[in-house]
């Protein structure tokens, strides 16, 4: 669904992506995992179109979409401050992006609904952002992103901000969103248990280049190099 091919990105004399080669399928659940600074976070912006690389091509079911701007891209982005507006309430949070492209209100209510429901929030609609919990808020983020029926969901550490047993919860609600909407995600941490419980592949970096790709199971039993041993070894 989704390729980079030869990323190189340099910020001043940073080079923060090395020639960096990655493919994510249809409904996969992909998890860029990898230390502070390694890039991770580089390549999602990529990836959403927030950053153009130096080198290299994104390509998005094989058509070349380097130059393409994020909202003409079929793929959202939830940030690791999830931004939402402090004017308006959760209902026209959500119905921002469905707005702008013009959709009629009876369409608006109806998908506020349903991308409300699927968090777990129904009947939030009239409640004011700062009244909800960072929990809260983090959801209503998710929902905003999923009612415009993205192809891919882009991920930056959406639950750092949050405790244990939250971030638990998440974690499932993001598997089961996966599973009932067929929607392709790549997930962004530096948490090592974060990564191998949620993905169906694991991409280690550092340095700016890949150090291991597979599935959890791959990463933490055949750890191909030192890196990858130590820092999956440290979640234990
Ligand atoms: P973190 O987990 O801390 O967010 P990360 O792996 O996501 O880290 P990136 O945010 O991709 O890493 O950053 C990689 C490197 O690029 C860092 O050294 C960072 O300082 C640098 N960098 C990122 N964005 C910019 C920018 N706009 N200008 C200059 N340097 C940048």
């Amino acid at each position: 669904l989704i390729e980079l091919r030869n990323i190189t990105k340099t910020f001043e004399d940073n080079v923060v992506l090395d020639d960096l080669n990655l493919r994510v399928g249809e409904n996969e659940f992909i998890t860029l995992l990898g230390p502070s600074g390694c890039g991770k976070t580089t390549t999602l912006r990529i990836v959403g179109g927030f950053e153009t690389p130096d080198k290299g091509q994104v390509f998005f079911e094989g058509e070349d979409i380097t130059d393409t701007p994020p909202n003409l891209r079929q793929i959202n982005t939830v940030f690791q401050k999830y931004a939402l507006f402090p004017h308006m309430n959760v209902g026209e949070n959500i119905a921002f992006g469905l707005r702008i492209s013009g959709k009629s209100d009876a369409y608006i209510r109806d998908k506020v609904r349903y991308g409300l429901r699927l968090v777990n929030l129904a009947g939030f609609e009239n409640r004011r952002v700062e009244s909800l919990s960072g929990g809260q808020q983090q959801r209503v983020a998710m929902a905003r992103a999923i009612v415009n029926e993205p192809k891919v969901l882009l991920l930056d550490e959406p639950l750092g901000a949050l405790d244990l047993k939250l971030r638990q919860d998440m974690e499932y609600e993001l598997i089961r969103l996966k599973n009932e909407l067929g929607i392709t995600f790549i997930y962004v941490t530096h948490d090592q248990e974060e990564a191998l419980t949620m993905s169906d592949k694991v991409v280690v970096m550092n340095g700016g280049f890949i150090q291991q790709m597979g599935t959890p199971e791959d990463i933490y039993n055949e750890p191909q190099n030192a890196f990858v041993a130590d820092f999956i070894g440290d979640s234990n």
